[in-house]
């Protein structure tokens, strides 16, 4: 029996990048898949084809479609928040409209849906957000909102795992560092920047990130929660 045989898994932002090797991982070791996405409608129809998994728009900015969701899909026994943006540029000059739009899917999205998905999640349920480690580390100027919407994740996973504890359902954030996706390609120019930062100079890849969800939402890792997780080639270290 594969490893989450049967189980119901929903990934806010599945269509690309790590969201999308999540979907393939849970799908290949025999999960239900259900994925939103936002912008990418042609990739997310793509992936759910391949998969034989299901795609719904959702926009991550819009609290009420996330909750709506979630309880949607649910009764889940894993959610994946996944769908995240980043901003570069100067603090002093940034829209502030834009700013408040990067909170709404980095942190109000990830808690509202982790609340939602624990209401009818069931014993040893899974809730795994994906942060960054630059919720740790900010070695560049240019990124304070984005560095700030991660490090609150770190908040969210120890306060939503001492309310779920006692049913047995963890949570935990991936904190991963540079992954080669059209976010961050490792051929990019900020390739020898963030290489400069590491142990292991290479981006990882999207794959190495869903093993790491994989063994969390896993029957081993049920002593595992309110943690962050990094994985991130010694860019923290
Ligand atoms: P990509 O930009 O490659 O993909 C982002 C995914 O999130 C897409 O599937 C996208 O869907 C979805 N998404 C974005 N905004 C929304 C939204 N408003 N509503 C619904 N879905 C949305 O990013 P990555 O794969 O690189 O990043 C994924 C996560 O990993 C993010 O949380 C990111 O912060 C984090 N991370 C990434 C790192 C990296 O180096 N790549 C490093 C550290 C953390 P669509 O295209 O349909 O809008």
């Amino acid at each position: 029996m594969a490893m989450f045989d049967k189980k119901s898994v929903l990934v806010l932002g599945g269509s690309r990048g790590i969201g999308a090797a999540i979907v393939r991982r849970f799908v290949a070791d025999g999960a239900n898949v259900t994925f939103t996405y936002s912008g990418s409608q042609a990739a997310a129809e793509e992936l759910a084809a391949e998969t034989t998994s299901k795609a719904v728009q959702t926009d991550s900015a819009d609290r009420a479609a996330v909750i709506a969701q979630v309880r949607d899909s649910g009764p889940l026994d894993v959610l994946v928040v996944n769908a995240g943006i980043a901003m570069f540029g100067d603090a002093l000059e940034l829209d502030p409209d834009a700013v408040d739009r990067l909170f709404k899917i980095n942190v109000h999205a990830p808690y509202h849906a982790s609340v939602e998905a624990a209401r009818r999640m069931p014993q040893g349920g899974r809730i795994i957000v994906i942060g960054s480690v630059n919720g740790d580390r900010m070695p560049v100027p240019g990124m304070a909102a984005y560095a700030l919407s991660k490090s609150a994740l770190q908040g969210l996973a120890r306060g939503l795992a001492r309310d779920f504890g006692p049913r047995g359902i963890t949570v935990n954030v991936v904190q991963p560092g540079p992954i080669d996706t059209d976010a961050n390609p490792a051929d990019g120019p900020m390739k020898d920047l963030l290489h400069g930062f590491m142990a292991i100079k290479r981006h990882g890849q999207p794959g190495e990130v869903a093993a790491m969800v994989a063994w969390l939402a896993g029957p081993e890792a049920g002593f595992v929660t309110g943690a962050m997780h990094t994985i991130d080639g010694g860019f923290g270290a």
